[in-house]
C-alpha cells in the first residue's frame, strides 16, 4: 500500500469515483423516493412550490442517508464488527459532501425546476430578506456573509503576495 502522496492526481480521482459511485447511486435512489412519493414524479411542482420541492428532496436524501449509516453501524456492532469509519482525507462513504448534494441537485432537482426558476434557496441566516439563490449562490453567499472562511482566505492570500 502506498502513501497518498505517491499517487497521481488521476489515481486519486479514480479511487474517489470507485468509492463514490455506489454513494451516488444510493442518493439518487433516495431522491426518487421523495420525488415519486410526495411530488407525483415532479408533476406537482410549480413555479411557486419549486423551492419547497428542492428543499424537500435534498433534506429527504440527507435524512435517509444518515438513517442508513446509523442502521449499518448498529448492525455491525450487533454482529461484533466495527462500524465503518471514513479515512481522514476521504473518499467518504459515511458522510455526505457538498459535491454529493450538488450531484443530486443537478441530476434530480434541476431538470424538474429549471423550466420554472433557477433561484430556489433562501439563506438560512437571513431568510427574512426572502431573497432566493441558486445552489452555488446560496453557498457562496453564506460563506461570504456568515462565516469567516472566505475573508480569512483573502487575508492569507494578501500575506503571500
Ligand atoms: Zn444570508
Amino acid at each position: 500500500m502506498s502513501f497518498q502522496g505517491e499517487k497521481t492526481r488521476e489515481e486519486i480521482d479514480a479511487e474517489w469515483d470507485d468509492i463514490q459511485g455506489p454513494v451516488r447511486l444510493k442518493i439518487l435512489k433516495f431522491a426518487d423516493e421523495a420525488i415519486k412519493g410526495d411530488w407525483d414524479e415532479g408533476d406537482k411542482v410549480t413555479k411557486v412550490n419549486a423551492p419547497a420541492f428542492a428543499a424537500d428532496v435534498l433534506l429527504h436524501v440527507r435524512k435517509r442517508f444518515y438513517m442508513e449509516v446509523e442502521k449499518d453501524a448498529k448492525e455491525a456492532r450487533a454482529a461484533g464488527r466495527k462500524p465503518i469509519v471514513d479515512p481522514f482525507g476521504g473518499p467518504f462513504t459515511q458522510k455526505l459532501s457538498l459535491e454529493n448534494m450538488k450531484y443530486v441537485f443537478d441530476v434530480k432537482v434541476k431538470p424538474i425546476t429549471s423550466k420554472f426558476r433557477n433561484d430556489l434557496f433562501l439563506c438560512p441566516s437571513c431568510d427574512a430578506n426572502m431573497k432566493f439563490f441558486g445552489f452555488e449562490g446560496v453557498i457562496q453567499h453564506y460563506a461570504a456573509k456568515h462565516t469567516t472562511i472566505l475573508s480569512r482566505r483573502r487575508r492569507r492570500h494578501r500575506e503571500l503576495n
